[in-house]
């Protein structure tokens, strides 16, 4: 298959979004300004960094590269429109794998609407896939990390933990209960579009994606507020299957395993009335996890049982 026809095969036939005038096929593609902010965001993803043939199907990797993407424009707030991929291709990938790809970021995009509208494709050694979304928000309803203020309520959706235990079962070859489970949440993880949006009658909110693990997210937030979190460990969210893993692992996983997708997020608490019934009206689990206040340091603080530590920055973080 060569550039040329890939371009044909992964074209879409007809475009979602109103505001598109030109999809694939020109220099450029091209839509029409909208009212309201823009959101924009790229991620990418290196065979034998981020994923492997071992963990991974070919949609499922097209699928999550995209939910990472649209995890991103949920923790802004934003509604995804449009997505553009670029690939680097190894000359010995099949090109049903290709479409593969392709197919797994379809059927997530055909969920929200969004459609794909351009990309590039060169061949080198690696697969690479890098993914660019762009999304809409209400104007002033950005989700920005610098807005939490003291007296917020802490929340996150979900349960925590979950895609590092798929992905350990995957990796051991572990059969226990709940193997199905973690490994869904693994492979095919559900951004948090959806409740994001719901939540657009709310004035103010933080929101962060848990990326790298709720550890990392939670700082950001603090720092980029000039704010301090303290969480209240038993009360972060797990699967009950968790409890099959060593606490060391559970520890970690849950704080700092990341790629769930889930959201954390503050809010004042007139507001957490609201926030609890836009999920549960989505059958989202939503748990007030801790609260935001004031101290100098601007640091995140884990209660367990009654005894507060710092909680490290640990997570995920790529160049250390
Ligand atoms: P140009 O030479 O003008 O840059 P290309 O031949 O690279 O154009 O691409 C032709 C069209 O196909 C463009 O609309 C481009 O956005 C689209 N395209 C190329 N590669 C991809 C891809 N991997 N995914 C989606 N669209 C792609
Ligand atoms: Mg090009």
């Amino acid at each position: 298959m060569n550039e040329f026809s890939l371009i044909e095969a992964i074209k879409q036939k007809t475009y979602k979004q109103a505001s598109l005038e030109r999809g694939i096929g020109d220099d450029t593609a091209i839509f029409r300004e909208t009212a309201g902010e823009l959101a924009v965001a790229v991620d990418t993803f290196v065979e034998g960094v981020h994923f492997t043939e071992k963990t991974m199907s070919p949609f499922q990797l097209g699928y999550r590269a995209l939910a990472a993407n649209f995890s991103d424009l949920a923790a802004m707030g934003a509604l995804p429109m449009y997505y553009l991929v670029s690939l680097v291709v190894p000359d010995r990938m099949k090109e049903s794998k290709l479409l593969e790809i392709f197919k797994g970021m379809e059927h997530l995009s055909n969920r929200h609407g969004a459609d794909l509208i351009g990309g590039d494709t060169v061949s080198g050694k690696d697969l690479v896939l890098s993914v660019t979304v762009i999304g809409k928000i209400e104007k002033g309803k950005a989700r920005y990390r610098n807005l939490a203020k003291v007296g917020d309520i802490v929340f996150a959706t979900g349960t925590l933990g979950d895609s590092r235990a798929g992905l350990y079962i995957l990796q051991h070859d572990l059969q226990i209960d709940g193997r199905d489970y973690f490994i869904n949440r693994h492979q095919l993880p559900t951004p948090r579009v959806t409740f994001s949006n719901s939540l657009r009658s709310i004035k103010r909110l933080a929101l962060n994606d848990i990326s790298d693990g709720i550890g990392n997210e939670v700082h950001e937030i603090a720092e980029e507020s000039g704010v301090s979190i303290v969480l209240e460990d038993e009360k972060v969210p797990t699967h009950p299957g968790l409890a099959a893993f060593p606490a060391e692992l559970q520890h970690k996983w849950k704080y700092f395993g990341g790629e769930d997708f889930e959201l954390v997020g503050t809010v004042a608490k007139k507001d957490w009335q609201t926030v609890q019934q836009k999920a549960e009206k989505l059958n989202l689990r939503v748990t007030a996890i801790g609260h935001v206040m004031n101290k100098d340091e601007h640091a995140v603080y884990l209660d367990k049982n009654g005894n507060i530590n710092k909680l490290s920055k640990e997570g995920y973080t790529h160049l250390k």
